[in-house]
């Protein structure tokens, strides 16, 4: 790409970039936390999906300081919906980082960045280049699809990642780098999208290869897909006078430290199947079926756990698997449930709020 064609990218950018929330306001210098927020956050999800969770912490804890300084839970519990948890804990752990070993600062250099938890060679990038300046190559999804077309690279993903790389390499300019990086993004946003790309309104069509042959959505081309491996599961709804028995995960593994209808039959009772739900993880899909009784007493549970109220199982920060289980709980009440269900007294549950 030209000096010129750069330029003129740079000048569409100005003109047609998204005015988004999680950006500074014009003329304003980037908040290096609230880029790094919002690059944690849209990993894998959405920016409308990302939106109210951004401006909730934001508002909580607006600084990284006031982060680090967060209880686990509270975090946990403003996280709820996004998915991947590992993101969650390691968001805690790297503002945690930045406080104790950086002052309270976020370092500039990709590098430094690379070193804090949750943080990988994107997001340094990203960071480094957005909140900072730097000069420092971003690749993303959006990133990746503009680069395979502008350059018509046949190799299928993920092999061509590394003709990506050095292709946008060669693009990013030494200054202006975080604009680059962020009209990049735009651009495969909302012009250079997936399905139908607006090629007609592209500030690059001059220099795209993918137009020039006239079938930009072949690329980037994608590997045969293989088929997602399923799985299936119990989870376990015991109620007893308006509160649900739910446990705290164990702090590593699938949906690690968050609060969830157990897994294990919690007590001995009389269990009836109330349906299952569907959900897509990554690697895998899973099918749980939930099974439901009424305890006689608070003590009938073997497990520990808390018991929860029923009429507040919203504010639980149930992640959306456990959210979509509860839903079928309270479908299976609605309905009218069972008889009281005889359940052995091991009394080591706790109270909830
Ligand atoms: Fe994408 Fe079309 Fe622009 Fe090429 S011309 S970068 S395919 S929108």
């Amino acid at each position: 790409m030209s000096v010129g064609a750069r330029q003129a990218f740079l000048r569409w950018y100005a003109v047609d970039k998204r005015r988004l929330p999680v950006r500074a306001d014009e003329g304003d210098a980037p908040d290096p936390y609230r880029v790094w927020l919002s690059e944690i956050m849209l990993q894998q999800t959405t920016v409308a999906t990302v939106m109210p969770y951004f401006a909730r912490f934001t508002e909580r804890w607006p600084t990284v300081a006031a982060l680090a300084a967060a209880p686990d839970e509270e975090v946990m519990r403003e996280w709820a919906g996004l998915g991947y948890y590992a993101r969650a804990r390691n968001l805690l752990a790297c503002a945690r980082a930045i406080v104790a070993d950086h002052g309270g600062r976020f370092p500039d250099e990709p590098t430094a960045l690379l070193a804090l938890p949750g943080i990988g060679p994107y997001t340094a990038a990203a960071v480094a280049a957005i909140a900072f300046g730097r000069r420092a190559v971003v690749v993303d999804g959006n990133v990746e699809r503009v680069i395979a077309r502008l350059h018509a690279i046949v190799t299928p993903l993920p092999a061509a990642r590394a003709e990506i790389r050095a292709r946008a390499d060669a693009l990013t300019p030494n200054e202006r780098a975080g604009d680059f990086a962020q009209a990049m993004m735009d651009l495969g946003a909302t012009v250079c999208t997936p399905r139908s790309p607006s090629c007609p309104r592209c500030p690059l069509s001059s220099w795209c290869a993918a137009f020039a042959e006239g079938a930009p959505e072949r690329y980037p081309v994608r590997p045969p897909k293989k088929a997602r491996p399923r799985r299936e599961g119990e989870a376990y709804w015991l109620e007893h006078d308006g509160h649900v028995l739910l446990v705290r995960r164990p702090p590593t593994g699938l949906l690690g430290g968050m609060r969830a209808l157990p897994t294990e039959p919690p007590a001995e009772a009389n269990w009836r199947a109330a349906g299952a739900v569907e959900h897509v993880f990554t690697h895998f899909a899973l099918t749980t079926t939930l099974r439901c009784a009424r305890a006689r007493s608070r003590s009938a549970a073997r497990s520990t756990g808390e018991w929860w109220p029923i009429a507040r199982i919203d504010e639980a920060g149930l992640p959306t698997l456990f959210a979509k289980l509860a839903a079928r709980g309270l479908a299976w009440r609605a309905a009218g449930g069972d008889a009281a269900s005889p359940a052995g007294p091991l009394p080591n549950a706790r109270p909830g709020p």
